[in-house]
């Protein structure tokens, strides 16, 4: 294997000193409007002696908001004092695609969540990824990477973490869940795992949490409540910050097999029948679809492929073939 070049990544931020810093993590772009440009992606560093180091990220996609308000607000107010051991925080990871409020960069159109762990030679979206999984994931003991359902999906609020080889590590990615203490919590399996952030933090051995905690493409008064509560909790529960987790009810979900996930095969009006929680028997109808082009054609329905209740679905008014419909997952006793 030939050896990869150094980053052109570099930060502002020295990620061994003591104490708060603010900084960038430049990545340069030159472009019409600036030859010898760079993006200017926000970090923020806090270190207090010696324990573990907790890695936060937000807008991995760039139109999910609570993680972005809820890691500024941290980085923004966490003091030095508070701290034992590191907090590294990344409000804003795909940072060209939160400026834009898209889900990928309008750069070079990367899905940052399926660019790992990229290129230090690639595309833009490519060198974040790189640089997040060669220079700061090595650092880190914990990954907490918020998601939502951006523009086009909407969930119910959940922590996750996802089926591992390893045991132990497994027992401890739930572990994080649990602190984390959204209303809901999830045994996740991804759709295609390839690419994503959560697959080169796994492999690497890391305690990994993610989160879907709503969507639209906005974010609620409730839906940041739970990002906060949920990010304190699990600094809390990795010893970083002082005492125990606020425990909150939580209810365990699974998605038993691949037929969770409901794809359209049609092109129309959605009329959702059932809302978000709301419980599902198999082959119930979940959605109508409405043909577009004509009056007096009956919708297609969309049903339920097995028993549970629905955790996510397609946000927008209209749908199209291969779109992600709805999700639905099975409530269980725990992790
Ligand atoms: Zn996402």
């Amino acid at each position: 294997m030939t050896e990869l070049r150094p980053s052109p990544i570099s930060a502002t931020v020295d990620f061994e000193a003591e104490g708060v810093q603010h900084g960038h993590l430049r990545l340069p772009w030159s472009r019409d409007d600036s030859a010898w440009g760079s993006v200017m992606i926000p970090v923020c560093v806090v270190k207090r002696g010696e324990g573990p180091t907790a890695l936060l990220t937000g807008a991995n996609h760039g139109d999910e908001y609570e993680g972005p308000i809820a890691l500024f607000d941290l980085a923004r107010t966490l003091r030095a004092e508070a701290v034992t051991g590191r907090v590294i925080i990344v409000p804003a990871m795909n940072y060209p695609a939160f400026r834009a409020a898209t889900r990928t960069s309008p750069i070079d159109k990367g899905n940052l969540n399926r660019s790992f762990p990229g290129r230090p030679d690639g595309t833009a979206t490519e060198k974040i990824a790189d640089y997040v999984t060669r220079a700061l994931l090595p650092l880190a003991d914990l990954v907490l990477d918020f998601h939502s359902g951006g523009r086009t999906l909407d969930f119910l609020p959940y922590a996750a973490a996802h089926e591992l080889p390893d045991e132990a590590q497994e027992k401890r990615c739930f572990e994080a869940v649990a602190a984390f203490s959204a209303p809901w919590s999830m045994k996740m399996i991804e759709i295609d795992a390839v690419g994503m952030f959560d697959t080169v933090t796994e492999m690497a051995g890391k305690v990994f949490v993610t989160t879907e905690l709503g969507g639209g493409g906005t974010a609620t008064a409730k839906s940041v409540a739970i990002a906060r509560r949920g990010v304190a909790n699990v600094l809390r529960h990795a010893g970083i910050l002082a005492g125990e987790p606020e425990a909150g009810p939580t209810r365990w979900l699974d998605m038993p097999s691949a037929d969770c996930f409901g794809f359209s095969e049609e092109e129309g009006l959605v009329e959702f029948l059932k809302d978000l929680g709301d419980p599902l028997t198999r082959g119930e109808p979940i959605a109508r679809i409405y043909p577009l082009g004509r009056t007096g054609a009956a919708p297609f329905e969309h049903c339920a492929a097995l028993d549970g209740l629905l955790a996510a679905r397609h946000f927008p008014g209209l749908v199209k073939p291969g779109d992600c419909l709805a999700v639905v997952a099975t409530e269980v006793g725990g992790p």
